[in-house]
């Protein structure tokens, strides 16, 4: 928020999780919010069908909350006692909290889903922190017109100091300087400094060399460190059908393509995109497509969910996070057992270089993860100890 208004940026708060929304699971369409008493097609306890998503999301998640201690503080988790939940699996955790198998399976749509590869992939822990974390917000927002506008409003500010067409191929630590050398017009150039921050995700950074090579400990985080697959296909028709219902479309599955949004909700004109999400395996199987493809089997998950649709489509286009050669992933995430194994190693710097990014914070998958983490940095060479500047 500070750099949005930093920058002028237009925000909108996003409309409340309390907002009905829609669903499409097991087959069915169900309008609901997640609170509690909604008639969901999954084999919910008496207690649960009461509780709601909400209200067991507070029985089985929001309870362990408090002995988590501040996610945020640097150094966590240092309680050994944590070690038990990152060994286990969100859906391990679940049932041992006692959640039905039909609990389990709506809980997973539209929020536990969508890191890693589902549920029984990613760590305990990681949920708890992203739950923790999501307990400091009160309300989000969205930057009117597209939230690459920030990123763009830091580039036109930096202009000068950016060089594009530049990449890192070699990382030189040092205990008194850092050099990187980049690639640029087929020559090789090497800038020397006093401190480097390298912002590079580790899905990207573990095929750059880096000479004297890192600690074996920094090395092994940066090679092992999971992404996220996340592969999304934008849709345009010609009208908005799906305004009849509502003034805009946000729809969660148990579909391959898990999530629908609408993004020219706030645009002018009769035209809609709706952008449909697959992550995981179904975003590595829909990598798999070739671009028509991809756009046709998006358009018919879609024309489940809303029938009659297709007669209004234009035009598709797709991207794939994990075929992007300067991301090769969408976020971090952490398998069971490596929120302890990993964690430490993953900010500690490297002699003179230091480490930014989302998968280097605590808010990892949000631009907020690699804001923070920037600040922390910073403060890092800032703080270095001046005889050794
Ligand atoms: C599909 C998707 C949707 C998202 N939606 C949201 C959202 O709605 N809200 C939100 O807050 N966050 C969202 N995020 C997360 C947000 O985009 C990231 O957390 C944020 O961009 C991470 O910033 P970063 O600087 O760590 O990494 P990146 O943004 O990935 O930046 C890394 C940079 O390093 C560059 N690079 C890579 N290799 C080299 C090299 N060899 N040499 C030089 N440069 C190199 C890349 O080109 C890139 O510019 C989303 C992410 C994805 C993938």
């Amino acid at each position: 928020l500070k750099y949005a208004n930093f920058f002028s940026l237009p925000i909108r708060p996003n409309p409340p999780l309390s907002a009905p929304g829609l669903f499409y699971v097991r087959g069915q369409r169900v309008v609901a919010n997640w609170g509690p008493n909604v008639a969901w097609p999954f084999d919910l306890t008496a207690d649960e069908t009461k509780l709601g998503v909400e209200g067991m999301w507070e029985k089985y998640i929001g309870a362990w909350l408090e002995g988590l201690g501040d996610v945020t503080a640097p150094g966590w988790p240092s309680d050994p006692r944590l070690e038990t939940l990152d060994r286990m699996s969100v859906a391990e955790f679940l049932r041992s909290r006692g959640a039905s198998e039909g609990a389990v399976a709506l809980l997973r749509v539209g929020f536990l889903d969508l890191v890693g590869d589902g549920i029984d992939s990613y760590s305990a822990l990681l949920m708890l922190r992203r739950f923790a974390l999501r307990r400091t917000e009160s309300l989000r927002f969205s930057i009117t017109g597209g939230a690459d506008r920030l990123p763009r409003a830091f580039a036109t500010t930096l202009a000068a100091r950016i060089r594009y067409q530049s990449p890192v191929v070699r990382i030189e630590p040092g205990e008194t300087s850092a050099s990187v050398v980049i690639g640029r017009d087929g020559q090789h150039q090497r800038l020397t400094a006093d401190h480097i921050v390298c912002t590079i995700p580790f899905s990207v950074l573990k095929s750059i060399d880096v000479s004297p090579s890192f600690s074996p400990q920094k090395a092994r985080a940066v090679d092992q460190l999971p992404y996220t697959s996340s592969t999304r296909v934008y849709l345009q028709f010609r009208r908005k059908a799906w305004t009849s219902e509502r003034p805009y479309v946000t729809a969660v599955t148990d579909l391959p393509m898990k999530w629908v949004f609408e993004h020219t909700a706030s645009q002018p004109g009769p035209r809609g995109i709706l952008e449909a999400q697959a992550t995981g395996v179904d975003g590595r199987r829909v990598a798999q497509l070739g671009e028509s493809d991809r756009v046709q089997f998006a358009l018919s998950q879609l024309q489940r969910i809303f029938p009659g649709l297709s007669g209004d489509f234009e035009r598709g286009v797709s991207k794939s996070w994990d075929e992007d050669p300067w991301a090769r992933g969408a976020f971090a995430y952490f398998r069971p057992g490596q929120m302890l194994s990993l964690l430490p190693h993953i900010v500690r710097p490297e002699g003179r270089v230091h480490f930014a990014g989302e998968h280097a914070s605590p808010w990892s998958a949000w631009m907020e993860g690699a804001l923070e983490s920037g600040l922390r940095a910073a403060r890092e060479v800032n703080e270095a100890p001046p005889a050794a500047r």
